[in-house]
């Protein structure tokens, strides 16, 4: 690759927006210098104003297949754990390849809304009958192969999952393509990192999966094992996301989730709480006071009726956070933010709740907030335009009405939805003029996996 010399009317740097900003890239993929009020001199002229791309720091690709099909009510009222009997039955059928196939859609969907990584929770390791593939990598194999392919920065976060409850509960049918014991776990950790060694496109973590399907001894056990091979690695965790998980948490613990891993697990910036959506004023205080970050995926939960994430009183308290799609029910970052937003002022009944102090745009701080925890969670060279972090450009489609942090309020709460234009991921263009290379072929196969599974 050959350095690269960019300029944008405005973008978004870490000081705040700024204009005539010149971008020089390294062969590398970093960008080596971000200057303001620079002449154009030979640099090729980005099309409208710029920000840095965002992280997604909660993914299940395979998900992704089934996003519009729970969307019926049933008999007894649907839920969480109602949505979850589809999902398991709509995974009894994929292959590798279909993972592959499903991974790469996604993440050319994720591309085109201005994500330029994503953190792979990814869970789905054994063959459909639960017996472990030949290579017990197989599954991890295709999410790797399908980021490569479209381009987006990864941070493969294997799951361990060994139970079905609270207590070391055995784990149910639906639940044998997850389950891995905790040396098997460790050696999956190994060989993953051992065949692809880390870029600035590609991290590693581990993901217990939740309380419910690891026991304390796994936990200290996984935990353990990552920090000694890799101690910066990002550790998440689903937690708190239900209501009827929390009064398990406290029937097995006598603590609910959250205030058990503060108690026992030795919580730092290195963990992501994936949703964290039901906690207590103490909770909000201690959680955001320990570094970790709040992985809050608001589109998924808004859909699966979890609830409402504390983000006014968590904000207060300057707790990090970020978002994730997790089931991809939708795939855009200014609409997490917007949602997040919304939930807050349809509880509280207010206005601009959640901007970073009087005066300042909520947008705006909604999108910084979020870059800063993504890239946190998600130990990527990402979240600013700087020096040394990696070049991930987003360019808006802009009708010139609108200026630095009121594009970002345009864009999180205005009525334009095809706001992306051009997407560069480590100094590559992934997306120009709303395209990716490869998504007629990646739709093609798509389509073709999709209607035979929900064929058969
Ligand atoms: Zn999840």
């Amino acid at each position: 690759m050959q350095p690269i010399s960019l300029i944008a009317a405005e973008a978004l740097l870490p000081e705040g927006w700024r204009r005539d900003v010149r971008f020089e890239i390294g062969a590398d993929g970093l960008l080596i210098a971000v200057t303001p009020g620079a002449e154009e001199n030979g640099a090729e002229r980005l099309s409208g104003p710029v920000l840095p791309g965002m992280g997604n720091l909660h993914s299940h690709a395979f998900q992704r297949g089934m996003a519009g099909l729970a969307e019926y009510s049933g008999p007894d009222g649907d839920n969480f754990w109602s949505w979850r009997q589809l999902m398991y039955r709509f995974l009894e059928r994929l292959t590798p390849d279909d993972i592959e196939i499903i991974a790469t859609q996604l993440y050319i969907e994720m591309l085109k809304a201005g994500y330029t990584a994503v953190g792979e929770f990814h869970y789905l390791h054994n063959a459909p009958d639960g017996r472990p593939y030949d290579d017990p990598a197989a599954t991890a194999e295709r999410i790797l192969a399908a980021a490569d392919k479209t381009g987006i920065g990864l941070t493969l976060l294997p799951v361990l999952y060994a139970h079905g409850n609270f207590g070391g509960a055995p784990p149910v049918p639906g639940q044998r393509r997850f389950l891995f014991d905790i040396d098997g776990f460790n050696a999956l950790v190994d060989t993953v990192m051992d065949r692809h060694p880390e870029t600035p496109m590609l991290r590693f973590g581990i993901a217990p999966h939740s309380l419910r399907a690891v026991t304390p001894a796994q936990l200290e056990s996984a935990v353990a094992h990552i920090k000694h091979c890799k101690p910066n690695a990002p550790i998440h965790i689903h937690v708190a996301e239900q209501e009827r998980e929390v009064a398990d948490c406290v029937a097995w613990s006598g603590a609910r989730p959250i205030e058990w891993l503060l108690d026992h697990a030795d919580i730092d910036e290195r963990w992501c709480f994936i949703h964290s959506t039901h906690q207590t004023e103490t909770e909000t205080q201690r959680l955001a006071k320990s570094g970790a970050v709040a992985g809050l995926c608001p589109s998924t939960e808004a859909n699966l009726g979890d609830g409402i994430f504390p983000a006014a009183s968590y904000f207060a308290a300057r707790g990090h956070w970020g978002i994730g799609t997790d089931s991809h029910i939708a795939l855009d970052p200014f609409e997490e933010l917007r949602l997040l937003e919304y939930s807050q002022r349809l509880t509280m009944r207010q206005r601009n709740i959640l901007a970073d102090r009087v005066g300042i745009s909520t947008g705006a701080s909604l999108y910084r907030g979020a870059l800063a925890g993504t890239a946190q969670a998600l130990a990527q060279p990402i979240g600013q335009l700087a020096p040394g972090y990696r070049a991930d450009l987003v360019v808006l489609a802009d009708d010139g009405t609108r200026h630095g942090d009121a594009l970002l309020d345009a864009a999180i709460f205005g009525p334009n939805r095809q706001i992306v234009r051009d997407v560069m991921v480590g100094g590559v263009w992934r997306v120009k003029d709303r395209h990716h290379k490869a998504e007629e072929d990646a739709a093609t196969r798509y389509r073709a996996v999709l209607n035979r599974l929900l064929a058969a």
